[in-house]
């Protein structure tokens, strides 16, 4: 109920102009998101990087409407692969389709992409394309596995939440793009998505098998301690090694496990969002954890006590 409460809100721009402003929420999101600049996510990467974590940089917007802001998006990524080369970050890069203006034409979004991939090829990176709602997971995966044929500095994140997904490990296996497995983390009809979690779980798992026994570097993209756990097993009793494939959590999101898992010599990668744009995402981190309101509305009264 809350998670689709706060999946509903996360689609209402009028509340995102009043919430942005708002100094409860502004404090709730920066601890989910590394700052307004790139700047700010430049610090994050270079303080993840000296303790062992690899990172994904995502300069957040999404369902962008004007083709203005699309090309802004597409100039924003290039500097960030600018940046990272300059600074020799070990970070690569996650973008969302409907930022590049897949909202207004696949033609803008595919030119805008494509500028991004080549750049990074030339810089010897590496592109994620997330993955959003439903509506577009089609055709972004038809644009990642036409580019990719091209261009194999590119993946894709699939949703274990999705009744396709398996189907589409195929595909992606086939063509050894890299994949990302997530759970997803919008709201989906049970039309195509599983509603019960446990079913989504019981998915995770088997779809990570299928990664890791025939994926391309896989990504395993979870805080669930059940599902890391089944990993490690699975890796481990089928002699797939730590360099085969790669933990993925958000950044802010359980730092116990991210440092748990790079102690155990596992390579983690921290995606971390940066830009004014976090409303959105913000949402969805609430769905997932609703407790994490309260979280902060308690500390914020600590705080305000102890002032
Ligand atoms: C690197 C990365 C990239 C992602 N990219 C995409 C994408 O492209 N498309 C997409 O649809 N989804 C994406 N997701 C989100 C994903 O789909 C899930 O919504 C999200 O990871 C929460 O699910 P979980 O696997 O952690 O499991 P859950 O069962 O939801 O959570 C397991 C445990 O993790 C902790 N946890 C989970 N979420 C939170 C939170 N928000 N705040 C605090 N603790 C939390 C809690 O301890 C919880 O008990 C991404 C996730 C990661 C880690």
């Amino acid at each position: 109920m809350l998670r689709a409460s706060f999946l509903y809100l996360s689609h209402r721009r009028g509340l995102q102009r009043f919430v942005t402003r708002q100094r409860l929420t502004a404090s709730l999101a920066y601890r989910f998101v590394a700052g307004d600049l790139l700047e700010d996510a430049v610090r994050a990467v270079t303080d993840l990087n000296r303790r062992g974590w690899s990172a994904s940089l995502d300069h957040l917007g999404e369902n962008v409407s004007e083709e203005k802001a699309a090309r802004s998006a597409a100039d924003d990524y290039l500097a960030a692969f600018e940046r990272i080369a300059t600074d020799r970050l070990n970070a690569n890069v996650s973008v969302k389709l409907t930022q590049l203006g897949l909202d207004i034409s696949s033609d803008l979004c595919r030119e805008l992409l494509t500028r991004i991939v080549q750049r990074a090829q030339q810089l010897n990176n590496f592109v994620r394309i997330d993955m959003e709602s439903a509506a577009y997971t089609q055709r972004t995966l038809d644009l990642v596995l036409a580019l990719h044929r091209e261009y194999p500095n590119c993946g894709v994140v699939l949703q274990s939440y999705l009744y396709r997904t398996m189907d589409d490990i195929e595909r992606t296996n086939a063509d050894r793009v890299r994949v990302r497995l997530v759970k997803g983390a919008y709201d989906e009809p049970a039309s195509v998505a599983f509603p019960k979690k446990a079913d989504v779980d019981a998915k995770f798992e088997l779809e990570m098998q299928q990664l890791l026994l025939n994926g391309t570097d896989p990504a395993i993209a979870t805080h669930d301690d059940r599902l890391i756990d089944a990993t490690k097993r699975f890796a481990r009793g089928h002699e797939i090694g730590p360099d085969r494939f790669e933990f993925q959590m958000l950044y802010g999101i359980r730092r116990d496990l991210q440092d748990q898992l790079l102690r155990e010599g596992y390579r983690v990668r921290v995606y971390v969002p940066y830009g004014t744009e976090w409303y959105p995402y913000l949402m969805r981190r609430l769905a997932e954890r609703p407790a994490n309101l309260l979280f902060i509305v308690r500390s914020l009264i600590r705080e305000r006590r102890a002032a």
